[in-house]
């Protein structure tokens, strides 16, 4: 099975490219989606964050407050490590678990959706890297947009991640995601037929 590694930053239209690449047939493991999914399947992970993080990041219900804690971690990087020291092995566990599943399906290429591919090592087990890249203000500005922040949070988001500009020195292929949506679709449709060439 050949592992393709598809990263990016916030916002830098990794999971657009990512639905393209689905539409066309490919099979996806979504990080993002594993990481959401862990904290329902594993509760023993918010216990650990109530203990470590306190109560105020759950609100009367007992619900976690995703948003709240989001900034706060990625306003305080110590933070933000302590919480991904709590649920990374979870992750890994699972993308790992995913990844041997499709290959006793035979499944004959996958692609890994993960934003910190690099930033946490995956990328070593991966046959190709590919980046989806975006300039620093429209990444600002993509990512305010969507995730209704505001500037200074959008920025911590970003500078907490490793820079993109570095990133690509880890990338087989850069998909430029600057234009339109469909200058981006014809990039990634040279990706598909690449991909289906190997
Ligand atoms: P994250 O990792 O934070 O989820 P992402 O890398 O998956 O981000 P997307 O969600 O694909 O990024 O894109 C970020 C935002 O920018 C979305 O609102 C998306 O609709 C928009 N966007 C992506 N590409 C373009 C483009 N070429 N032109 C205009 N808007 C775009």
């Amino acid at each position: 099975m050949i592992k393709i590694g598809l990263t990016g930053g916030i916002g830098s239209g990794k999971s657009t490219v990512s639905f393209i690449l689905k539409e066309a047939g490919f099979e996806i493991v979504d990080a993002d989606i594993i990481a959401k999914e862990v904290l329902v399947k594993y509760p023993e992970i918010l216990e650990k964050v109530k203990v470590e993080f306190g109560a105020g990041f759950f609100d009367w219900r007992g619900e976690f407050r995703r948003k709240e804690f989001g900034n706060h971690i990625f306003r305080f990087p110590k933070q933000r490590k302590k919480y991904e020291e709590i649920i990374l092995p979870y992750i890994k566990n699972e993308i790992n678990d995913k990844l041997e599943e499709l290959e006793k399906k035979k499944t004959s290429i996958v692609i890994l959706d993960a934003p910190t591919l690099i930033e946490n090592d995956l990328h070593k087990e991966m046959d190709y890297v590919i980046l989806v890249w975006v300039d620093n203000n429209t990444q600002i500005q993509r990512v305010r947009s969507r995730d209704s922040l505001m500037r200074e949070d959008a920025i911590n988001r970003i500078n907490s991640q490793m820079p993109l500009d570095i990133k690509k020195d880890f990338a087989n292929i850069v998909i430029e995601n600057n234009d339109t949506l469909a200058k981006t679709k014809e990039q990634v449709d040279l990706l598909i037929e690449f991909l289906r060439s190997i």
